[in-house]
């Protein structure tokens, strides 16, 4: 028999039932789910049309004694009474209202809300503009040194143009892995992602290491080699991964504010 859930408002499967008996075990279905399945006239709740699977599920492990924590109203239930939704667990009460501000884009605790193509765009452009600064520096001073310092030193036009070029080179290729892996290893966003609200955090929610930040540092200039469409299809992917989070395992996150 094939079975088909909600989650949200996608249809899920189709799945056997001993799946579904997996799915209920897990806590990703629950008693409250609506199933349809071929021959039925329209969807219904998993607890009635079977309620013996629905009582028979095994606890979650770990759940048995302790239960789950609805991540809405922070009250525990048994597995069979809270269902997974976008990665969350919420009790069969606040599902109705769970889903609907979801469906609304509302910050929801426990969910991020993934930043998109455009704001991480403008926090780029913020970012850039402050290693501006210092690359124009660089330069500026590579130039009177090798005009000046080196030219007195008696080397060759040729050299001293190689060397100040070796020398933005590496300037402007090193200082945004700097940079970058200081600010997202420490505060988990850079200047120009603090200025636009946003967070570069691990698909839980977690905080990112310094060794992960500076890693995606050279994942992002995979991102770059693509003639950007690493960073653009961050607009097309579910969680708004850019290349360079695919290859991570980092996503973007509007950056919650504290609860109460
Ligand atoms: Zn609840």
């Amino acid at each position: 028999m094939e079975w088909y859930y909600a989650e949200a408002d996608r249809k899920m499967g189709p799945v056997g039932e001993d799946e579904l008996k997996r799915l209920l075990a897990e806590g990703m279905v629950g008693g409250g789910t609506m199933v349809w399945r071929q021959g039925m006239s329209a969807w219904a709740e998993l607890g009635t049309v079977l309620p013996d699977l629905a009582s028979s599920a095994p606890a979650a492990p770990g759940a048995a004694t302790a239960g789950i924590t609805c991540s809405q109203c922070g009250r525990r239930f048994p597995p069979g009474e809270v269902i997974k939704l976008s990665g969350t667990w919420v009790c069969a009460a606040c599902k109705p209202i769970f889903v609907q501000r979801l469906k609304e884009g509302a910050a929801l605790p426990g969910i991020a809300q993934y930043a998109g193509f455009w704001i991480r765009f403008a926090a780029k452009i913020i970012d850039g503009m402050i290693l501006a600064v210092p690359n124009f520096v660089v330069m500026a001073l590579t130039a009177i040194l090798t005009g000046t310092v080196m030219k007195a030193a008696g080397m060759a036009d040729a050299v001293t143009a190689v060397v100040a070029v070796l020398v933005n080179w590496t300037f402007q290729l090193g200082l945004p892995v700097v940079y970058n892996t200081f600010f997202v290893g420490r505060f988990a966003a850079t200047p120009g992602k603090m200025a636009c609200g946003l967070q570069v955090i691990l698909p839980g929610g977690g905080k990112v290491s310094y060794a992960r930040a500076f890693g995606r540092c050279f994942a992002e200039w995979v991102s770059g080699f693509t003639l950007g469409i690493g960073y653009i299809i961050a607009g097309f992917d579910r969680e708004k991964r850019a290349l360079h989070d695919h290859i991570c395992g980092t996503r973007v996150a509007k950056k919650q504010r504290a609860a109460g």
